[in-house]
């Protein structure tokens, strides 16, 4: 039988137009979930349409690019004027910038990850929380990556970025603790998309799993019942870790 656990809930998942975030949105839909996908590719994002709704779901599509000046604001407002609430948010759009040493990068492109990883993100929660509390079981998924962590040689800005979205995702999941909301950070691992094989030019793409495979395990925590909450869920570990330390 067809799994609609996600039927009737409204999604909103950023950085749709390919990638992760594709997959992400394909099977929200498939699970139900009507799907409002943005980015700024609008191809891409016709052709997500055209595919969930040959298997059956159905998406609304906002192309956007998160730099212009209110476009997340008019955002926001199109999904309360439509539904009154949003109960999922998959912030996954994100850039990479440059691999090079810290004090090698250029400024523009330290500007360019940090407003588009942090202060994006930032500007997405602040405009979809009232939304997201308005619903009996709002979820929220910001994406980030091991190197927040690991701290790699050469990875400056896009580590840094993760970093700073990490915490203010775990610093908004205390703020939220007696809301029904829920919000947890997820480290996808290394994934077979655009951004990677621009990190890793020399990498064989084939030895990493497809996209579809971190939806597969990202989809899940956007119900109802994952009760997790201020957490980073690592996929390649198929479990959730606590960073937070006791102050
Ligand atoms: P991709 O480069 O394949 O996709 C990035 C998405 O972000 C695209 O849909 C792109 O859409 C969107 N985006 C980028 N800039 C903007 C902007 N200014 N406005 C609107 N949308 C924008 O990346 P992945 O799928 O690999 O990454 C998805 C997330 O997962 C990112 O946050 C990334 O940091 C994280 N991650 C990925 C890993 C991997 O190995 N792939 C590992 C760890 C973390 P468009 O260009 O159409 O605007």
């Amino acid at each position: 039988m067809t799994d609609k656990t996600l039927e009737g809930r409204v999604a909103l998942v950023t950085g749709a137009s390919r990638g992760i975030g594709r997959a992400v949105a394909l099977d929200l839909a498939a699970k139900g979930a009507h799907v409002i996908a943005t980015a700024r590719t609008q191809g891409g994002l016709e052709e997500l349409d055209d595919a969930i709704r040959e298997a059956g779901g159905q998406s609304t599509l906002v192309p956007l690019d998160l730099m212009q000046s209110d476009g997340i604001e008019k955002l926001a407002g199109i999904v309360k004027d439509r539904w009154s609430k949003l109960d999922i948010l998959v912030a996954n759009a994100g850039v990479l910038g440059t691999i090079s040493p810290v004090a090698h990068v250029e400024a523009k492109v330290f500007d360019n990850v940090m407003a588009v990883n942090v202060t994006a993100t930032w500007r997405i929660i602040r405009s979809v929380e009232p939304l997201l509390v308005k619903s009996d079981a709002g979820r929220a998924l910001i994406l980030s990556s091991a190197v927040a962590h690991s701290a790699r040689a050469f990875w400056g800005p896009y580590a840094a970025s993760k970093a700073a979205v990490e915490t203010l995702a775990r610093v908004w999941a205390a703020e939220m603790e007696k809301t029904p909301l829920r919000i947890n950070s997820i480290d996808p691992g290394a994934t077979r998309t655009a951004m990677r094989a621009q990190a890793m030019p020399g990498e064989n793409p084939e030895t990493l799993p497809h996209p579809s495979e971190v939806a597969e395990k990202l989809v899940p925590l956007c119900g109802p019942d994952c009760i997790e909450t201020g957490k980073l869920f690592r996929v390649t570990e198929n479990r959730f870790f606590d960073y937070r330390l006791p102050e």
